[in-house]
């Protein structure tokens, strides 16, 4: 795994011990209106399906999925016994799935029906056919309650996007719909409203291919509607139809470089699933390593903070069986100097 992914996903592990927004960690969001092609992009990128789906609002809280390359002959391989592609979950100890209908159990089971959570799920798989990489699916934003007027959900979701986006180490992931007036899409809004100088923003265009007769997308694709720093990247996702069908993800990636050839052949290169991880993995290590100095600066300010107040309180009690937030904080420091360290010596003796 690209050393710079590992170093923020290990921190991530540490958040999570103790406060989700602990530290502000670089990472990639994915937001978007419900429907608007969110898990649809997501197993896009992965390239097989495992994300629960179905009508009602399925991603309940915040999912962090690592993907990990490991080649076919990696010596992870041989430990685990596993020929093929396999995932762990964070919440379920010493677990390889090999089966992904399990893993979208768990993942569909986790959080209570008609309630959202916070508390992310965090998802690693395994698999020679993926690029290092690590993004946040968000629950997608919808409009009303429609179920029960004394449902918070909405605005449950609502507060937690935002607080994921409005953190400034976030790339925004706006996935928005190309047969819907891009002008109504939540994924822009949302973009605009947190990043309004669209500077850590990526649009992915989903459902090109269902945009209405004598309409094409190319005006939003080169930028001309909507400017994107960071670019905007056409996919043609799964329609429902192939998925009821079980049309696999590989066959679908062919129809889609076939769609893009035959009606954006200027810039199909520059568009479609293949295209687009090649782009998030590269975005995402840039932006870790360009936040990198700040956050060494961040996480040593707040190991000094804890000794000085450690110092006027005395020491805890040694027998305190509760990981203390001042050990935490001096775990998270020395993991992180000490993988940044070892991230410098590889770039020298690259
Ligand atoms: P989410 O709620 O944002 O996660 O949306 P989904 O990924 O579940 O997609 C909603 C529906 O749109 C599903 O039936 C998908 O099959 C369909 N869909 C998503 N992207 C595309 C696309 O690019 N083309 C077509 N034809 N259908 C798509
Ligand atoms: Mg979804």
């Amino acid at each position: 795994m690209d050393p710079l992914i590992f170093v923020i996903n290990e921190l991530r592990k540490l958040n999570t011990i103790v406060d989700n927004h602990f530290i502000k960690l670089p990472q990639i969001v994915a937001v978007g209106a419900q429907s608007a092609g969110k898990s649809s992009v997501i197993e896009g990128i992965v390239g097989w399906s495992f994300l629960p789906r179905g009508n009602d609002i399925v991603t309940r809280c915040p999912l962090v999925l690592n993907l990990v390359n490991v080649p076919e002959d990696d010596q992870r391989r041989q430990k685990t016994g596993i020929t093929g592609d396999w995932a762990t979950l964070d919440h379920i100890n010493n677990k390889n799935f090999t089966d992904f209908e399990e893993v979208e159990n768990e993942i569909r089971n986790k959080v209570p029906p008609k309630t959202v959570s916070s508390i992310p799920i965090i998802l690693t798989i395994y698999s020679h056919k993926v690029v290092d990489l690590s993004l946040v699916d968000l629950p997608g934003t919808i409009k009303v309650n429609l179920e029960d007027k004394d449902n918070t959900m909405k605005q449950d979701i609502k507060a937690m996007v935002e607080e994921y986006v409005k953190n400034p180490k976030s790339l925004i992931l706006a996935v928005t719909p190309a047969n819907n007036d891009a002008n109504n899409s939540d994924a822009l809004h949302i973009a605009k409203k947190y990043d309004p100088e669209r500077i850590r923003t990526i649009c992915v265009l989903t459902k090109i291919d269902l945009m209405d007769k004598g309409t094409n997308a190319y005006d939003l694709l080169t930028g001309k509607k909507f400017p994107v720093k960071l670019g905007i990247i056409g996919v043609r996702c799964r329609s429902q139809e192939e998925i009821l069908n079980k049309t696999s993800v590989e066959d679908c990636l062919a129809q889609e470089a076939e769609f893009f050839q035959k009606n954006y052949r200027p810039i199909a290169r520059k568009n479609g699933m293949p295209y687009l991880r090649q782009q998030l993995n590269k975005l995402l290590v840039n932006h870790i390593a360009k936040h990198l100095p700040g956050l060494r600066d961040e996480i040593n300010n707040m190991v000094n903070e804890q000794l000085i107040i450690q110092a006027e309180l005395g020491a805890p009690p040694s027998e305190d069986p509760e990981m203390t937030v001042n050990e935490v904080i001096r775990i998270f420091a020395e993991l992180f100097n000490k993988l940044l360290d070892g991230y410098q010596h590889d770039i020298e003796t690259d």
